[in-house]
């Protein structure tokens, strides 16, 4: 069983999609299912419709998945196991003030020293925690012994139990941590594999003690991927626009070459340019680098192209909002010079727009009264020959007017390659 497991928090961050798209793709390639926790315990974090958000983002990069799951709806089971660890003395009330850890954290930090809980409340009995209505949260046990895992990419991993230190589960208000939820949540759905970005990796020694704290012994396998930088070499943040899935798909790079993209980062793969199916026959995680991703939009840009060019033509048509096979031509011959179906878009609408020029008006009004009486000409050749020899116009002074009466634009692909995808156009071209 694999996992996607987002927070309602924000968009969809391009970290979070690559860690969808493995998830994705090692569950099919094994046959598993594939199920989404959507992780709203957090309450104060959750941003109304955001998991609406994700979901969509989903579909529109073709992730298909078994089920869907609400964290929050597995809050008695959350109890229940904090209950359970309070019964085995694996876990203990504290009633440490926020005030009182902030003053141990700040002296900590003074000393230069890692934070560690001080074991003050390990020892409260139980006619203390009856007698009294102060407010409590709940810690587990920091282990007695190191904490092991093994990690695809990064090999053995091994935490000691102080790094681990006596962690909350369960919050003042008894909802509990990310930790306490995500961990119990993996052990109740029978998560066997858990693939994630490289952030978590310090949560998952914590994860490990919660349920081998319960009793659970079943093995999860990990693979924490290595971050995405930014151009200037920073963790990928929500202040990156390219960060964003949506921002991305907005800015007309297509599904097919994002996921492409995200799945050649940092990876070997047998081919530069390829498709999710495709992807699906060779896919290995073992083969994801350890060092952290650099985020290269030229390189997006130059795979969204091959992309726009490998798509059918009524699709790519259909994308910038026209539903003919020769505006989908058409859009490939302006990958030339543009990578984005938003960037053709712009091209193709000019195309239909009325035409007018700076440079150009006088010979372009000749060229507009001609068309108005001028047949219908199957090839360009015929066409542009009677334009010029009509107009008496020459050389620049024909060609400029000749590309801006067709196109509405100075320069772009040859125009005897437009005529033939245009010409059944030409009347709401030409205006
Ligand atoms: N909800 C966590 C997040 O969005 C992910 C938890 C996990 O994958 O374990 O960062």
């Amino acid at each position: 069983m694999y996992r996607f497991a987002p927070s309602p928090t924000g968009d969809m961050h391009i970290g979070n999609l690559r860690v969808a798209i493995f998830n994705y793709i090692c569950a099919t390639q094994n046959n598993e299912k594939f199920i989404i926790r959507i992780e709203d315990s957090d309450k104060k974090r959750n941003i109304e419709g955001k998991d609406r958000d994700i979901l969509d983002i989903l579909a529109i990069f073709g992730i298909a998945y078994d089920d869907v799951y609400y964290q929050s709806k597995n809050l008695k089971y959350h109890l229940q196991f904090a209950s359970s660890l309070m019964d085995k003395k694996k876990a203990f009330a504290c009633f440490c003030t926020e005030e009182a850890l902030e003053h141990e954290r700040d002296r900590s930090k003074k000393q230069k020293k890692a934070y560690r809980y001080s074991g003050k409340c390990l020892h409260v009995s139980k006619e203390e925690l009856l007698d009294n209505n102060l407010s409590f949260t709940i810690r587990i046990k920091k282990p007695q012994t190191n904490i092991t895992f093994k990690d695809t990419i990064k090999g053995d991993m091994n935490f000691n139990g102080d790094e681990i230190d006596s962690f909350i589960i369960m919050r003042k208000d008894k909802y509990p941590t990310y930790n306490f939820a995500c961990a119990t949540d993996d052990m109740i759905q029978g998560v066997t594999h858990i693939i994630r970005g490289e952030d978590h990796i310090s949560n998952t020694p914590k994860q490990e003690l919660i349920r081998r704290s319960l009793g659970y012994e079943k093995k999860i396998k990990y693979t924490h991927l290595p971050i995405i930088l930014n151009t200037i070499g920073k963790k990928m943040s929500k202040r990156d626009d390219v960060s964003s899935a949506k921002w991305l798909l907005d800015q007309g790079y297509m599904p097919e070459a994002i996921i492409n993209y995200l799945t050649l980062l940092g990876n070997k793969t047998p081919t530069e340019i390829f498709s999710l199916k495709e992807a699906l026959e060779w896919f290995k995680l073992k083969n994801i680098s350890k060092s952290p991703a650099q985020f290269d939009i030229d390189k997006l840009r130059f795979i969204n192209r091959e992309h726009i060019k490998l798509i059918d033509d009524i699709e790519l048509s259909k994308r910038i909002g026209f539903t003919g096979v020769n505006i989908g031509k058409l859009a490939k011959l302006y990958t030339q010079q543009c990578s984005t179906t938003a960037e053709i878009k712009d091209k193709i609408d000019t195309i239909f727009a009325p035409k007018n020029s700076d440079n150009y008006q006088e010979n372009l009004n000749v060229l507009k009264a001609i068309f108005k009486k001028a047949p219908y000409f199957e090839e360009f050749d015929e066409f542009k020959k009677y334009l010029s020899e009509k107009s008496g116009l020459k050389s620049k002074n024909f060609f400029k007017p000749l590309r801006i009466l067709l196109t509405g634009q100075e320069s772009g692909p040859n125009l005897a390659e437009i005529y033939p995808l245009i010409k059944d156009y030409l009347k709401d071209i030409v205006k």
